[in-house]
């Protein structure tokens, strides 16, 4: 057996382990070594049962008050009163009848779980039960948590994990002695194992290090390995002033960075090389605008452009705000839409209308990339909100036009010296600036008993003709999951909205609903025929209706920041003062301090940073924030400085061997799978 063994050679693995195993990408004792934790969970100091805190993990030293009760029948109850002298707290087991028996009165015992509140009473159900020897031993260690599948149990894979890392010593070591004493990395094998079992943090967190410095150097590695020398494209184009009339026909003035990055990519597309560019601005900054420039400089040079965007609602959006555009400065220029849920009929017809104009705009989901689409006049192919596409998909749609020229735009905020190494195949340009139009949202985050007082208010923005999101957590009621759903929520809004003397109109969207359903509302809101948008997170990126001036969140507490903060740039679109309504739907006094970070700044990449800080030491392999580039352990925030380390070893490496091809480098290149 070694570390290329299946599996099944593992004690406890049958077949429906194996497939199981199968379904997560796991088949040799090698990947059980890579599936790393996302989290640990470290057992919380004992506290006595007055300082819990609602729906929080907590251990709370007490003793039963009397003896517990067994109520039988299908749950098989089990129901005691737990006490520290003071205060009494009910506690329940369900299918556990036989703890009773292990259960004495008068003994000290430490209970692990959540303290809840269960129809208007503070109850903890189903703690796990330990003496008070029993869970200092606990204490001592960092429990791993493995993202599983169905059917697989942690603590199965657990016992896999054990029975694998004895294999660990076959790991084959990457980097050489002399990086890691320079950047007091620990070995590799070291790595493995501090990270599926570490004994402190301490060893948690340079196993941690080890593994995304080697994210980080592998990518940057690959990154400028397989940077092709950018050949001669035959799309480079001619006479921007035409481009700069038009930016000054606009019913706005561009900012000092739009005007930049306009320069830089019109620029660009004059020269003979294929533009490789990323054009960086946070939500609102006014991205779309300098990319429909950019078509129509393309389309004016006789070109085909392709717009993409991550989902059908914002492609949708940005044909509709396209074609306004063309119709205005561009009335021969026809622009097409392309999603997947056009009908086949309509698509062959669109097809083929592309394969034949040659200066035509098309805008689309990835379906533009599927699909056997003939773009052969394409000059010039724009990603909207890139993260959400990878590499190797821009590829594909390089390869069906003759080099066209590529801007990539990203609202994922990052300091510029940190994009110039992570997208070193890219030319930078950022918006920094917002419009001049702009009032800063004003934010506020409250409890559910403000409720009213929100609605209140939102029906006055509305009386003003002004709109507003209500943003919900869950699409339908769910069995076991509590928090908002869009489907109810719809209902009760209508019905509390009735009474008006023109009743507000509500709406709903979600994810569950058809492609043509949800362009529909979309229009619909857009052109103002809606007065209340309520929605899961399908309007995550992009959407833009500047009217609406009001975004409230419901579950708040449930949404990462980075998530929440994409959200609110939905509102502040236009020159109204707008709001951002952060609902905190636990209960209890405190004030969320994630939420807090929000509340008080209105800039991205203060708010992914401040998140950080407030991060554990168990939340650490689960940091990712940006869904950018896919790192699976490194963070680009987090790490930064990890990641400045590994460009300079890694352009310190290429510089001796440019191809990796000397012997002491074979390792290191087998693991870069090139
Ligand atoms: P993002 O960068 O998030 O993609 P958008 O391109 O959607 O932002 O722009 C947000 C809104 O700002 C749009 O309604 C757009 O028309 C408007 N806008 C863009 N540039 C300006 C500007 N220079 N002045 C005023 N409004 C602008
Ligand atoms: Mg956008």
């Amino acid at each position: 057996m070694d570390l290329y063994s299946s599996v099944k050679e593992l004690k406890g693995v049958g077949a429906k382990t194996q497939e199981l195993l199968a379904k997560i990408g796991v088949y040799t004792i090698r990947d059980i070594l890579l599936h790393f934790p996302y989290n640990y969970v470290l057992y919380p100091a004992p506290v006595s049962i007055s300082e819990y805190e609602e729906d929080t993990t907590v251990a709370l030293r007490g003793r039963l008050a009397g003896k517990p009760y067994l109520k039988g029948g299908r749950m098989q109850t089990i129901t005691a009163r737990i006490t520290d002298g003071d205060v009494t707290l009910p506690v329940y087991w369900y299918h556990m009848p036989y703890l009773r028996a292990t259960l004495h009165v008068g003994e000290d015992y430490i209970f692990y779980g959540k303290v809840h509140n269960k129809n208007g009473q503070f109850v903890m159900e189903q703690p796990v039960l330990f003496t008070e020897e029993a869970y200092a031993k606990k204490r001592t260690s960092l429990q791993p948590v493995y993202h599983l599948t169905d059917g697989l149990t942690n603590t199965t894979f657990l016992k896999l994990v054990s029975q694998s890392v004895q294999f660990a010593e076959q790991m084959k070591e990457n980097l050489s002695s002399e990086i890691r004493t320079r950047r007091n990395l620990v070995s590799y094998k070291e790595a493995i194992v501090g990270a599926h079992f570490p004994h402190t943090t301490e060893e948690l967190f340079a196993a941690r290090n080890r593994l995304a410095f080697d994210e980080f150097f592998q990518f940057l590695l690959k990154l400028t390995l397989l940077k092709e020398e950018r050949s001669k494209t035959t799309c480079s184009m001619m006479t921007p002033e035409r481009i700069i009339t038009v930016s000054k026909q606009l019913p706005f003035t561009l900012t000092q960075g739009q005007q930049q990055a306009l320069t830089d990519i019109l620029g660009d597309m004059q020269r003979d090389v294929p533009m490789q560019r990323l054009l960086q601005g946070d939500v609102g900054s006014g991205k779309t605008i300098v990319a429909f420039l950019a078509m129509l400089f393309a389309s004016q040079n006789g070109y085909q452009s392709a717009l993409m965007a991550p989902t059908e609602v914002l492609a949708m959006q940005h044909y509709e705000k396209l074609q306004a555009f063309c119709q205005e400065h561009a009335p021969f220029t026809n622009v097409y839409l392309l999603t997947g849920s056009i009908t086949a009929t309509n698509k062959r017809k669109i097809k083929q209308a592309l394969s034949l104009d040659s200066s035509a705009m098309v805008v689309g989901t990835h379906a533009l990339l599927v699909d056997d689409v003939q773009l052969p006049n394409l000059g010039l192919v724009i990603t909207d909100e890139q993260h959400r596409f990878g590499v190797h998909q821009r590829q594909i749609l390089t390869e069906k036009g003759s080099l066209p020229h590529i801007l990539v735009m990203s609202a994922t905020p990052i300091p510029r010296t940190l994009a110039i190494i992570l997208y070193g195949d890219l030319d930078v340009s950022m918006i920094t600036s917002r419009p001049k139009n702009r009032l800063p949202i004003k934010n506020c985050v409250v409890k559910q008993s403000y409720r009213k007082t929100a609605y209140e208010f939102i029906r006055k923005q509305v009386a003003s003709g002004h709109q507003a999101y209500v943003i919900c957590p869950l699409v339908e009621e769910t069995e076991g999951m509590d928090g908002v759903d869009v489907i109810s929520y719809t209902a009760h809004l209508k019905s509390y909205y009735e009474d008006a003397q023109i009743p507000l109109r509500v709406e709903c969207l979600h994810g569950k609903m058809r492609p043509s359903q949800k362009n529909d509302i979309m229009k619909r809101f857009a052109n103002k025929e809606i007065d209340i948008l309520v929605s899961t997170t399908v309007i995550e990126v992009g959407v833009d209706v500047p009217n609406a001036t009001v975004m409230m969140v419901e579950n708040a507490e449930r949404f990462g920041l980075a998530q929440l903060h994409q959200l609110r740039g939905r509102v502040g679109r236009g020159s109204s003062q707008s709001y951002c309504i952060f609902i905190d739907g636990k209960r209890g006094g405190k004030v969320n301090p994630r939420l807090e970070i929000l509340n008080k700044s209105n800039d991205g990449f203060y708010i992914a940073e401040e998140d950080l800080k407030l991060r554990g030491p168990g939340d650490i392999f689960g940091i990712r924030q940006s869904g950018e580039l896919d790192f699976q352990i490194a963070d680009i925030y987090h790490d930064a400085s990890l990641l400045k380390d590994a460009s300079w070893e890694a352009s310190n490496i290429l510089k001796e061997d440019p191809f990796l091809q000397k012997e002491e480098h074979q390792a290191l290149r087998g693991m870069l799978n090139i």
